[in-house]
């Protein structure tokens, strides 16, 4: 199969000829469909996150399942499916407790090792020396994944499409579910509008916000946040974005502030857009160790929630992600605004580098 492998750090992400990957027990082989274009797999790309090398990215797939191995009774051959970045093991101290969003297992064997938890990948270069597997490794023809991980995908919608639930939206979902816990009548403030701030804005819609306030730095990611519901935009280039947010929500700041870029000045912006005994959430992923400065007596004095969210909780949240968007009331197409094939892979992390790509870009196989 083809598999696009990324060898060292600053890339390029190279199209090989690797053997088919085997599922073992518990285990699912997906023939991948496509495969988004996260931040994510592009701090690994540079650097800014560690992962061992030579790997394969990407990490939110859908497809048709091709094999299941042993163990595996919720999905058949021939099923058409979607898959998370987060692939909860289901036994660790957390999985076990309903937070598959802090899998041990998942974090100590795939975001460290780049491996499946029995400690190996099932990735080989032809020669027969392993390639790390970022998630389930989705930059190729085909991915194994646990099975816990694997979900019917919504009968109705275009399979490709479906791929950004396992990452954009599902992180979208859990942020505003679990750590903001949005409200009807609420204003919420999304402060950067790509791939998963752009959902951020169409789930707080589901979940009843009354004003979605998107905040980005380019008119065209804002006009496109318009569409998925944003009521207000901000573009930050063009006067402090505090100071307008404020001037938005009469002086008083939003209940909710979401921060979905993961840089330490948007951080703090967020949280001063927060209004008293309102929540700051935070879901971008930032370069490094990177810190940043809360203001501690305005955390205190105004009794502000300032949290992070990562993925959601798989199990629970998926099925609920899946049936808002066989319903409608999340719209898995039209934050997707690029398609490219897998032998353009690298052009569509360059592009994306480039802050070029608006909502989602994804990578359609074959
Ligand atoms: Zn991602
Ligand atoms: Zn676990």
């Amino acid at each position: 199969m083809k598999a696009a492998v990324l060898s060292e750090i600053g890339g390029p992400l190279v199209v090989e000829e690797v053997p088919r990957p085997q599922p073992r027990n518990g285990e699912v082989l997906v023939k991948v469909t496509a495969c988004g274009v996260c931040h994510t797999d592009l701090h690994v790309v540079k650097g800014e996150v560690k992962f061992p090398l030579p790997a394969v990215l990407g990490h939110e797939i859908s497809g048709v399942v091709e094999e299941v191995a042993s163990g595996v009774s919720g999905v058949k051959p021939r099923d058409r499916v979607v898959c998370s970045f987060v692939m909860p093991c289901g036994f660790c101290y957390y999985c076990i407790r309903g937070r598959d969003d802090l899998c041990e297992t998942f974090f100590a064997m795939n975001r460290l090792r780049g491996t499946l938890y029995d400690g190996e990948s099932r990735l080989r270069r032809a020669d027969g020396s392993p390639l790390a597997m970022y998630s389930m490794a989705g930059l190729a023809e085909y991915a194994v994944v646990p099975a816990s991980d694997v979900f019917p995908a919504p009968a109705d919608l275009p399979l490709a499409d479906t791929c950004i639930l396992g990452c954009a939206i599902m992180t979208a979902y859990g942020a505003v579910k679990n750590q903001a816990q949005v409200l009807p009548g609420e204003t919420v403030v999304v402060v950067g509008v790509g791939g998963v701030g752009s959902n951020a804005i169409q789930v707080a819609r589901v979940f009843g916000a009354t004003e979605v306030i998107a905040v980005d730095v380019r008119d065209d990611k804002l006009e496109a946040a318009r569409k998925l519901g944003a009521t207000q935009v901000v573009n930050a280039s063009k006067g402090d974005p505090v100071a307008q947010v404020m001037s938005l929500t009469g002086g008083r700041g939003a209940d909710v502030a979401i921060e979905a870029l993961g840089r330490p000045e948007t951080v703090v912006n967020a949280f001063m857009m927060t209004r008293d005994g309102g929540r700051t959430v935070v879901i971008g992923i930032a370069a490094g160790q990177a810190t940043a400065g809360i203001e501690v007596t305005r955390l205190v004095r105004r009794g502000i929630r300032l949290s992070g969210s990562y993925g959601c909780r798989v199990r629970t949240d998926m099925p609920e992600v899946l049936r808002l968007a066989a319903k409608g009331q999340i719209d898995v197409s039209q934050p997707i605004t690029r398609r490219y094939r897998l032998a353009e892979a690298d052009q569509a992390y360059a592009a994306l580098s480039r802050g070029e790509v608006i909502g989602r870009a994804i990578v359609v196989m074959e």
